[in-house]
């Protein structure tokens, strides 16, 4: 990849995506103190789930979003909490006021970094509570009173149970990747601390789909809710550039290191399905020596933390991460995200590439691609709606028999989409039906 080239297109994207906003911050009244920590912040215009959603948020109306991560939904429901919180009379006691779930731990502790960033210095408290890490700290934190709690689940049902958390008191709460919640299995958590909240509050409820089972939830818990949508559902985000390498499983090592030596990826967050499977391709980087880390499910909180702070300090080029683990991660100006492996569903492929090309910036998105798993290929381009740029895996790389050069027709629906599966597989030669064949282009560079 040519650097240079990258950085200036990540400048102008992010130039331009303010300019497509209808409204300017000043319009959300927000209020002057807050005004002042959006622009530290270096926000000059709200992302349009900002501009939807912070004057309902303001108005007390409860909330379904519609919302990936990366398109700043964080701001959208924290500037909003933030300055109610801050307008409200203090409570004697300091309770819980404001309560946030999130689905893993590196969300919440990344919705509890903003909150304290955005909260204008010494007016509020926040603290997070996950599990992984020793309870004292957060128990203290409890004790000594709060504003704004972000919990994960489990933990925060935990310290329920031990009678450390009060929640009679809180007035907002927010559910954040509900989709996800559902998908790891917290639903009963999520009812049994709904359960310990006031009748009276107001809910904010987001999610990357909204799918049946979402709005089945939401009508459980949002009284006349406003909706608000920012991106169709289960689209992936439009800076993000998207190819796929045809290759053999055993040649997905080699064509990654290849990728990395020649420059064509810069830092890199790389999904495999396991995590054995990360620690090998962590391990073989390694060896290859290319400075990578993993981050999965058997990772210690701290080695997690370290291995995310090396990749944000641009210390370590490449993240090797689970799903789950690398659900909510948000690093800055990430250029690239590879898929290892190609997920069984074809949902966790757009939140994987969502945290590449976050708040208008570009990204890249490269999917390495077993003849095994032309299948999840096919359902995730019928799921985004678009095809996957071929790009043209190296000499002595290419899967027997060699992948095909080209592929017509859309990658969704109908008849072209049974053409695709074929043509995907290599092993027929497309026969070009109306449109004109396209070339598989010679790496990611020569793409853009
Ligand atoms: P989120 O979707 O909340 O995970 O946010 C993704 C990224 O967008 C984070 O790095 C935020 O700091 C950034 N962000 C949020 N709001 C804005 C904004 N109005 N302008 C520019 N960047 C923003």
């Amino acid at each position: 990849m040519n650097d240079r080239r990258l950085r200036t297109t990540a400048a102008k994207a992010a130039a331009a995506a303010p300019t497509a906003a209808r409204c300017g911050f000043d319009d959300l009244a927000l209020g002057g103190e807050l005004a002042a920590t959006i622009r530290a912040a270096g926000y000059a215009q709200p992302t349009p789930i900002q501009q939807q959603a912070i004057p309902h948020v303001l108005a007390g109306r409860d909330l379904l979003g519609c919302a990936q991560t990366g398109t700043g939904k964080t701001a959208a429901f924290a500037l909003p909490i933030l300055h109610r919180l801050m307008h409200a009379a203090p409570r004697p006691g300091r309770p819980i006021r404001a309560l946030v779930l999130a689905p893993t731990r590196e969300l919440a502790a990344q919705i509890g970094d903003s909150f304290r960033r955005y909260a204008p210095r010494g007016t509020l408290r926040c603290h997070v509570v996950f599990g992984g890490v020793g309870k004292g700290p957060q128990i203290q934190a409890l004790r000594r009173g709060l504003d704004v709690l972000v919990a994960t689940p489990g933990r925060l049902l935990d310290l329920m149970n031990e009678g450390r958390v009060d929640l009679r008191q809180v007035e907002t709460f927010v559910l954040d990747e509900a989709d996800r919640m559902l998908d790891m299995g917290f639903l009963p958590d999520v009812r049994r601390v709904t359960r310990a909240l006031p009748r009276r509050r107001q809910t904010l409820l987001f999610s990357a789909t909204l799918a049946a089972e979402i709005r089945t939830l939401a009508g459980g818990m949002l009284s006349d809710p406003v909706e608000v949508a920012v991106t169709p559902v289960s689209s992936t985000a439009e800076p993000i550039d998207q190819f796929v390498y045809f290759v053999d499983t055993a040649r997905k090592t080699s064509l990654l290191i290849d990728l990395l030596r020649r420059g064509e990826l810069d830092r890199v967050l790389v999904f495999t399905r396991t995590k054995h499977g990360a620690n090998r391709l962590t391990q073989k980087l390694v060896r290859a020596r290319i400075q990578a880390d993993a981050i999965h499910g058997n990772k210690s909180q701290s080695a997690r933390e370290r291995a995310l702070a090396g990749f944000r300090r641009g210390q370590t080029r490449v993240v090797v991460a689970t799903d789950i683990a690398a659900r909510g991660i948000d690093v800055k100006d990430l250029p690239h995200v590879v898929n290892f492996d190609l997920p069984h569903e074809p949902e966790v492929y757009v939140h994987r590439v969502g945290r590449t090309g976050r708040a208008g910036a570009r990204g890249t998105a490269i999917t390495l691609c077993a003849p095994g798993e032309r299948g999840q290929l096919g359902a995730i381009e019928r799921l985004v709606r678009r095809r996957l740029e071929i790009l043209q895996t190296p000499d002595g790389l290419a899967p027997e028999p060699s992948r095909p050069a080209a592929r017509s027709g859309p990658a969704y629906g109908g008849r072209s989409e049974r053409r695709v599966r074929e043509t995907a597989g290599g092993e027929r030669t497309p026969r070009p039906r109306g449109r004109r064949r396209r070339g598989a282009r010679r790496g990611v560079a020569a793409a853009r």
